[in-house]
């Protein structure tokens, strides 16, 4: 499921010409916005699809479709198989076992989903393990000051729920995580250490290893938010060693309404279960059921399977494509948007200075205009970026804003989208003024 086009060359580092031809295999790049070719800009908030991906759905529409692990007859086996084959793809997309990967509709499913089983150890009672996701007063929960709502709220909840108390890693003026505070925050008592691997707003690239180990020395349970991760470099979870992960489909070439969550297979087995019902079970009565292992018994109901088989074909082409090379061609483009907007004048850009490491996309403040009409005058131009506070407040507040515009980029990014991005950019305060 792989194109012609993506893997050509696959020895040499992306360049202008090679994203050229990957651009052929995303249809929508041709579109018109207002009378200009579209300059997509905003992959940080949802990806774009190739025709391979398209394509793998609609062939399993057209011939396989039917319901998995149940019926007898063949469409159904044909179903199942592609199905968990798909799993098999994606979690060897992570570096983790098919039978740790848990198909959810989103990150934000799959942190709820997590955080929804610490506190309820008891439900399903599935082994005496579960007892490592008690929680009560006293103990903690740490997250950090740049996260996402969606790896935030669903500890807060949690915390008012069982009364442990949520902490969090400050973060320094350039974004990035105030290293000595985590280390002076993290004790016996934090039961869960839950950080992004990559901010989507400062570009800030998290040490994910350092900081898993950090947790693990106090005997936390490490999540991980690898929603600006998986799409954009390569992601080994069994090297960074984190107990839970999660990824939404959507961000990295494939439909929405499928992601992945990863959590090390004899946690995952512990673990209570969140949704309860068909698909999910062994043995039920009017009084009591006993559950599937991992992963099924966190499936309950009818899996967004089409969605699946597109992930796969989404990481095949991601793999083929390479993404050590995605990942050094995001770093190129991403220093150039940085430099580029440091250039200009009333311009405050968030997160780390150009020459610093950081991901593909970059947030940013215009002097006296609001983010909301920095985007329109863009999108005049045909360039798609985002506005507002990207899910992250407490992060924009701490920054000293309420909001601000971001663009991102991935692999059909060329540096001319960058510079006709700044091109307008530039014109902005002169438009407003
Ligand atoms: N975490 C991070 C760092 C994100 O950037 C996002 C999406 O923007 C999410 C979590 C939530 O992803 P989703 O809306 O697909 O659940």
């Amino acid at each position: 499921l792989v194109t012609e086009s993506a893997t050509h060359n696959t020895h040499l580092p992306l360049s202008d010409a090679e994203v050229l031809r990957i651009r052929n295999d995303f249809p929508i790049l041709e579109t018109e916005v207002n009378g200009r070719p579209l300059v997509y800009l905003d992959s940080g908030a949802t990806s774009q699809n190739p025709l391979s991906v398209m394509e793998a759905e609609q062939e399993y529409y057209e011939q396989r479709n039917s319901a998995v692990h149940r019926g007898a007859h063949t469409l159904a086996v044909e179903a199942t198989d592609a199905f968990e084959d798909a799993r098999e793809v994606v979690a060897a997309f992570i570096g983790a076992q098919s039978n740790e990967l848990v198909w959810i509709q989103n990150a934000t499913a799959g942190l709820n989903l997590i955080a929804y089983a610490f506190g309820n150890a008891s439900v399903g009672k599935v082994s005496e393990a579960a007892e490592r996701f008690a929680l009560t007063a006293g103990d903690e929960v740490l997250v950090t000051e740049m996260e996402h709502h969606a790896n935030l709220i669903p500890w807060q909840e949690l915390c008012r729920r069982t009364g442990a108390t949520l902490r969090f890693i400050p973060i320094h003026d350039d974004g990035t995580l105030d290293m000595a505070a985590a280390a002076t925050l993290l004790n016996e008592n934090t039961k869960v250490l839950s950080f992004t691997h990559v901010s989507n707003v400062t570009g800030v690239i998290n040490p994910a290893a350092e900081l898993t180990a950090m947790g693990h020395g106090v005997g936390a349970l490490v999540v991980l938010d690898a929603c600006q991760s998986a799409p954009h470099l390569p992601l080994d979870v069994k090297a960074l060693d984190v107990d839970f992960a999660v990824f939404s489909g959507h961000k990295m070439l494939a439909p929405t309404g499928i992601g992945g969550l990863y959590g090390r297979a004899e946690l995952l087995d512990a673990m209570p279960p969140f949704l309860t019902g068909g698909s999910m079970i062994t043995k039920v009565t009017m009084e009591e059921a006993e559950y599937l292992p991992a992963p099924q018994r966190f499936e309950a109901g009818t899996q967004p399977i089409s969605q699946a088989v597109a992930l796969a074909a989404a990481a095949n082409y991601l793999t083929e494509t390479g993404m050590d090379r995605v990942h050094a061609w995001e770093e190129f483009l991403g220093q150039r948007l940085v430099r580029g907007l440091e250039a200009i004048e009333g311009i405050r850009v968030l997160g780390p200075a150009s020459g610093a490491p950081r991901a593909g996309l970059a947030a940013f403040e215009v002097a006296g205009v609001h983010a909301h009409d920095v985007g329109q005058y863009l999108d005049a131009a045909g360039i798609a970026v985002r506005v507002g506070h990207h899910c992250a407040q407490p992060l924009h507040r701490r920054l000293g804003l309420n909001s601000s515009t971001r663009a991102s980029t991935y692999l059909y990014n060329t540096s001319a989208d960058v510079d006709a991005f700044l091109a307008s950019v530039a014109e902005v305060r002169g438009y407003f003024g």
